[in-house]
């Protein structure tokens, strides 16, 4: 057995026996791993405290040649980004990063790039002022948070090679769209109005959806710039709102899956 260590975000927790846990992590130097924690919720020196979402830490765990589940040995606190528990509004946002992950990062896919988005999520939400508004400009948090969302999402999607094809026609390839906005779901990508407008070609209805006004150059610079874009950025609340429903159609129908994170009021 070989005993690796690396700094990781939990991203699943689950309860397993009496007293052991399964945990999923995106970790910096392994991707996603899905650890075995035996003895964890009672074992406090090793694990008590130490298995909270939103908490970076830094994890040893051994590797077992033809297993897939890895054994955690054991947990230290590196960063706690402990703010992020404690605003309703923002930890209902962590649910949506910690599920998506979970979905979409592949086991061992060891690019750094989404344990340093989330990263640099997290560092920037523990800052977030979310009480009362203040002497300046209120800024809704559900719009700020929103924004933190499609960023998110939009770069996940670049890093796990699924973003959207928004140049050409995914039917057709036709380049010249002329500013079409229907978008197949099934086959991810835009759709030119002569393809929309085939009945011939097999679309169902429901997997056609319109793009949100917006929505290509909006993405497009969330991908292409860091976090600080958020603040330079104004968007009206319902154009953000649009592109996270957007989104939320994009992952549940590339994923077969339904995202519970986004069904909570
Ligand atoms: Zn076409």
């Amino acid at each position: 057995m070989k005993l690796h260590s690396t700094n990781g975000f939990i991203i699943y927790a689950k309860k397993m026996n009496e007293a052991d846990m399964l945990l999923s992590y995106i970790t910096e130097d392994y991707g996603k791993i899905t650890c075995f924690a035996n003895n964890a919720r009672k074992s406090k020196k090793r694990f008590l405290g130490k298995l909270e979402p939103a908490m970076l830490t830094n994890i040893k765990f051994y590797e077992k040649p033809g297993m897939t589940l890895d054994i955690l040995y054991e947990a230290d606190i590196v960063e706690d980004y402990k703010n992020i528990r404690k605003d309703i509004n923002i930890y209902l946002f962590l649910t949506k990063i910690t599920e998506i992950s979970r979905i979409l990062c592949q086991e061992r896919d060891n690019s750094k790039n989404i344990f340093y988005l989330i990263k640099n999520i997290f560092k920037s939400l523990n800052k977030l002022e979310t009480g009362a508004s203040t002497d300046t400009v209120s800024v809704s948090v559900n719009a700020v948070l929103l924004k933190y969302e499609i960023y998110f999402i939009s770069n996940l999607l670049k890093f796990t090679g699924i973003y959207p094809n928004f140049s050409n026609c995914i039917e057709c390839s036709e380049s010249n769209l002329h500013n079409s906005f229907d978008f197949n779901l099934k086959k991810g990508g835009v759709i030119c109005k002569s393809c929309a407008e085939n009945k011939n070609n097999g679309n169902a209805y429901s997997e056609i959806k319109k793009l949100p006004v917006n929505f290509i150059n909006l993405s497009d610079l969330m991908t292409g710039s860091d976090l600080s874009i958020i603040n330079k950025l104004a968007v009206k609340e319902e154009i953000l709102k649009d592109c996270s429903i957007f989104l939320r159609d994009f992952l549940s129908f590339h994923t077969g899956k339904r995202l519970k994170s986004f069904e909570t009021i």
